[in-house]
């Protein structure tokens, strides 16, 4: 048994746990200790029953599995929360049952912005929805729906009206106002063109970010994530600071801010540090491209199914430059969203640049998805120690049509999580919710398995990057914690380290892993506290 003291204030016993470390005895451990928020002990139930007295919380795992909390290294989070209070697409799989839920939803509420949404129009066959399918069911009321990758949405005529959007408006830079054979804008807005009708949007008010933050954290827990990586605004994180300072944070936050404000957090950091073990920032957050699915990734090569573009930059690539290498010098985390295979070899070299012209240091530059890479990119991720953070959902959702927008010879790369790891990258998991579901196992699933969501790939779509259950625990774990310096204090169950811990259904290191859909979190322990029980 390895124990650091005694008299637990919870003990957990009579189950199987996965610590996440090097097993250090021969006999598997069953029961853990906790005492003043942090792991003491983890054993046997015989060794961890003597660390129990008459005031011990003592939790009867019934041979369940226990494994480190999980942690979604990028999310959306607050957006994930005003999402749980908007208008629900992700499933509508036709044009009409689209085009009907935003009706119904903006008749419920009439003159508020209908937003949110997360729809795929890969479900009804990938034609690009318009303004005229819902404008008659919506008539005043703003409308602006967001497809599940954020990178296009749906204004209907009232939401372009009050954005000024019209025939005449140029395409902004690194964004795309689609129009029809007119010249008329569809209502579709790519990238940065979604900013025209964001800028119409109100502010949330204080109290409604409040809400969204409850709302988001609930749903986490109940899903077994203990933390999150949040790709967030600044009006998020004093959001954060809010819920902390009136105790209303059971998890913990990594708080990441837009790159171009570094210099704004800068000043943050002088007068605020950098935060504790509940809610911690000091990364900065930039893009280089767009995505597979709106066909804005950046590749060296064209499109299959639109040959005239090879993807576009998100950012100023010299502006993001600069602001990257200006953030690492003050000593920030690098936290950079690239999809194509050009965009992630321009940011390793980014990164590189750092290296040299900032010195060596423990920085931990992170590539966001890191979804097309080659051979050469995955040696150089390995060997210079870029972390990648990776969200294996996206594989088995992209994989439905990914072949006919790139060809089959791209796809062998896209997700590459064998080959990664067998490279011994550093690879922390995410869903990136809200493009994705937030829940870990479904990532975990999707990346031991690889089955597409539309069940076409039984045995694994690109089946030779699947990789084990054990493996995809380790990168929702340690992993993660590796990924926001934390790995000292979270991501395994070792004495000493903080008692994020989850309680699943089943044996998801055991089972097939297909039936890994059908297993639920049963409890959410964080900081020793339960934070979230499943009723029976
Ligand atoms: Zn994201």
């Amino acid at each position: 048994m390895a124990a650091c003291s005694t008299g637990a204030d919870t003990v957990l016993t009579g189950g199987l746990v996965w610590t996440g470390a090097p097993l250090s005895t021969e006999i598997a451990p069953s029961a853990v200790a906790v005492r003043g928020g942090r792991i003491t002990a983890v054993g046997t139930d015989e060794e961890i029953l003597r660390l129990a007295g008459s005031r011990t919380r003592r939790i009867d795992l019934g041979g369940r599995r226990v494994v480190p909390g999980l942690m979604d290294s990028h999310t959306h989070f607050i957006s994930g929360g005003f999402e749980l209070a908007g208008v629900q697409l992700r499933d509508a799989a036709t044009p009409e049952e689209f085009a009907r839920r935003i009706g119904a939803f903006a008749a419920a509420h009439p003159g508020e912005w209908v937003t949110g949404g997360t729809w795929d129009h890969e479900l009804w066959g990938g034609e690009l929805p318009r303004r005229s399918w819902i404008d008659s069911l919506t008539g005043d009321t703003p409308v602006f729906v967001s497809r599940l990758d954020g990178h296009m949405g749906l204004a209907n005529t009232r939401a372009l009206e009050l954005a000024g959007v019209t025939a005449q408006t140029p395409d902004p830079p690194g964004g795309t106002i689609v129009r029809d054979a007119a010249g008329e804008p569809t209502g579709v807005l790519k990238d940065e063109a979604q900013s025209l009708v964001y800028a119409a949007i109100p502010e949330p008010s204080e109290a409604e970010l409040d809400r969204a933050l409850d709302a988001a954290v609930a749903h986490a827990l109940e899903r077994g994530v203990t933390m999150v990586g949040d790709m967030g605004t600044w009006a998020g994180h004093e959001t954060y600071r809010r819920a902390l300072a009136a105790g209303r944070l059971p998890m913990r936050v990594y708080s990441v801010v837009p790159i171009a404000t570094w210099r704004r957090l800068a000043d943050y950091v002088e007068r605020e540090g950098t935060g504790d073990e509940r809610l911690f920032w000091g990364g900065v957050k930039g893009f280089v491209d767009g995505s597979l699915g709106s066909t804005t990734a950046w590749f060296y090569q064209p499109y299959d199914d639109e040959p005239s573009t090879t993807g576009l930059m998100v950012t100023d690539t010299a502006e993001l430059r600069r602001a990257a290498l200006a953030a690492d010098a003050a000593g920030f985390q690098l936290v950079v969203h690239a999809i194509g295979d050009r965009a992630n070899d321009w940011l390793l070299d980014v990164f590189a640049e750092a290296r040299r012209q900032n010195g060596a240091r423990d920085r931990r530059a992170r590539i966001e998805h890191a979804q097309h890479l080659s051979a050469e990119s995955i040696r150089r991720i390995a060997s210079e120690g870029v972390v990648v953070s990776m969200q294996p959902y996206h594989a088995i959702d992209d994989g439905r049509w990914a072949v006919k927008r790139i060809g089959p010879e791209r796809v062998r790369w896209m997700y590459a999580f064998r080959d990664l790891l067998d490279a011994g990258a550093h690879v922390a998991f995410g869903s990136d919710w809200t493009v994705a579901p937030i829940d870990p196992l479904w990532g975990i699933y999707a990346a031991a398995t690889r089955r597409t969501t539309d069940g076409a790939n039984p045995e694994g779509w690109v089946p030779e990057q699947k990789i084990s259950v054990a493996e995809a625990l380790a990168a929702y774990t340690m992993g993660s914690a590796y990924a926001v310096h934390r790995e000292d204090v979270l991501g395994s169950l070792e004495p000493g380290k903080l008692a994020d811990l989850v309680v699943l259904s089943d044996d998801i290191l055991t089972i097939d892993p297909v039936a890994i859909e059908g297993v639920r979190v049963d409890l959410t322990m964080v900081g020793g506290e339960v934070v979230f029980e499943r009723r029976k």
